[in-house]
């Protein structure tokens, strides 16, 4: 399947159509039915009685997955609309792979059809511009046509977040990129076998990128500020393995503990300064952690955390009827019990069903309680896993007696138990070659135990 860029495919009359339907709804009451300018007529199926318009900012895992939760909870698909600047919903997760072959097909969530065809309104491409709590409305731009104010009764702001690039001099010199979209990849794609990329950041991203570009020929560095490898990911001991491998196996440069002060170069990047020397470069990709991308809602009033949104556990932010969820919001977890920042696509899916169920008006109790870290992540031949939190998370979240316990078993198998107070909090494991290792009901039991409402 080709990735088609939302210009070229969704969008059109579908989504004035929307948007005209919106506020004709917002008019007549949702129990109103009528027709849309489209000829369709318009049934109210009961199912979802007094939920009336739902308005989705955000077209990807979390605004597309709040929909299609919406519609498994009972929500009338025609009473939702997603507004998005990129549609259909595609997987970041694949984007090294698409990379390494040089192929944006098969990069698609695969729920786009899905939605449309269930009655849910797409307009894309479109950005919501601004929202204003008080009157319940959103402003939406349409790309290339003027703006537009759209009511709701609920909304639910999904943004992602912004890839972040440390304000160093030579940032903005040709050359330089993040690794965050499909519009990077397309950037990266351009370069020529032999040619020299300087990847900043060790973490699952950055290493991602790295094999990619190694797989595409070019001549690979990776320069990463802590000691080790994935530190959000596993403790120190295990990314020595994986240390070993992509240096002796796929054969990347490594500079860990070192810090990129600057980029050098006239118009096009031709080197990167660390403080461990010059490394020469035709093109460095940022991989160096990413950001809430919260802004309309701080700009609506909305409580946040370093620019991450606050939400309880139904993913309810502290403007009324709002909800937010994924990257730009902050999520709970299940182990302490304790508010975190985690931009990752799974907990992404698990407030969209929180989300839903509320919106629905099925909420009772607290919502949830939190995200247990599940990753797992292939890089060639090692594969990495963990369960629940790493030592240095552990730290962070206030388990300060946590202690990361090491088995090295010998037949390319690592694996360390992350114990606080007499209980598993973390399980994570490295393993080279082709071996399976999957962690005992005991770990998930003593993951429960562990349990903070
Ligand atoms: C290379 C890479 C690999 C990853 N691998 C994993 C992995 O293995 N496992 C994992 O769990 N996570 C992974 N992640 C993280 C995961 O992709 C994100 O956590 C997830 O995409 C977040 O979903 P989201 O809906 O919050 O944001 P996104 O998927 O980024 O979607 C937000 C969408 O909203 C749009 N938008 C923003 N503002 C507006 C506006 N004003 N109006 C309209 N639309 C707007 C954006 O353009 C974007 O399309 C990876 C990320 C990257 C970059």
């Amino acid at each position: 399947m080709t990735i088609v860029p939302a210009r070229h495919g969704y969008g059109g009359l579908r989504g004035v159509s929307a948007l005209n339907f919106l506020k004709r709804r917002r008019r007549e009451g949702i129990e109103g039915g009528g027709e849309r300018e489209d000829g369709v007529k318009e049934v109210v199926s009961g199912r979802a009685e007094g939920v009336g318009n739902v308005l989705i900012v955000g077209g990807g895992i979390g605004g597309a997955y709040t929909a299609l939760n919406l519609i498994k909870e009972g929500v009338d698909p025609r009473e939702i609309t997603v507004v998005a600047d990129e549609w259909p919903p595609y997987s970041r997760h694949r984007l090294p792979e698409a990379l390494k072959c040089g192929c944006l097909g098969g990069l698609e969530l695969g729920v786009a059809e899905e939605l449309m065809d269930a009655g849910v309104n797409v307009v894309s491409p479109a950005r919501v511009v601004s929202i204003d709590p008080a009157s319940r409305e959103v402003t939406v731009q349409r790309v290339g046509e003027g703006e537009e104010e759209v009511s709701y009764d609920h909304l639910v702001v999904a943004t992602g977040g912004k890839p972040f690039m440390p304000p160093i001099p030579g940032i903005g010199l040709r050359g330089v990129t993040t690794f965050y979209g499909l519009g990077d990849v397309k950037r990266l794609l351009s370069l020529r076998v032999g040619d020299r990329a300087v990847v900043v950041g060790g973490g699952l991203v950055g290493v991602a990128a790295a094999i990619s570009l190694r797989r595409r020929g070019l001549r690979v560095a990776l320069v990463e500020l802590k000691n080790s490898l994935l530190p959000q990911v596993i403790d120190p001991p295990l990314s020595e393995p994986l240390r070993k491998y992509l240096t002796g196996v796929e054969g990347i440069k490594l500079f860990l503990g070192s810090r990129v002060k600057r980029l050098l170069g006239s118009e096009r990047v031709t080197a990167v300064l660390t403080d461990s020397g010059v490394i020469s470069a035709d093109a460095v990709v940022f991989a160096t952690g990413v950001r809430p991308n919260s802004e309309l809602l701080l700009r609506a009033g909305a409580s946040n955390v370093g620019g991450a949104v606050t939400v309880d556990g139904w993913g309810r932010t502290s403007l009324a009827n709002t909800y937010a969820l994924g990257d730009c919001a902050l999520s709970k977890d299940y182990i302490t019990g304790k508010v975190t920042y985690r931009p990752l696509g799974f907990v992404a899916a698990h407030y969209a069903r929180y989300v839903a169920k509320s919106i629905a008006g099925k909420a009772s109790g607290q919502g949830t309680a939190g995200v247990v870290p599940t990753i797992y992540e292939r890089f060639g031949e090692i594969r990495i896993y963990r369960l629940g939190l790493s030592g240095s998370e552990a730290h962070a979240l206030g388990l300060a007696d946590a202690e990361v316990r090491v088995t090295r078993h010998g037949n390319g198998v690592w694996e360390a138990e992350v114990v606080a107070d007499g209980l598993i909090v973390g399980w994570e494991s490295v393993v080279i070659g082709h071996k399976h290792v999957i962690p005992t009901v005991t770990y998930l039991s003593e993951l429960r135990g562990r349990r903070t409402p």
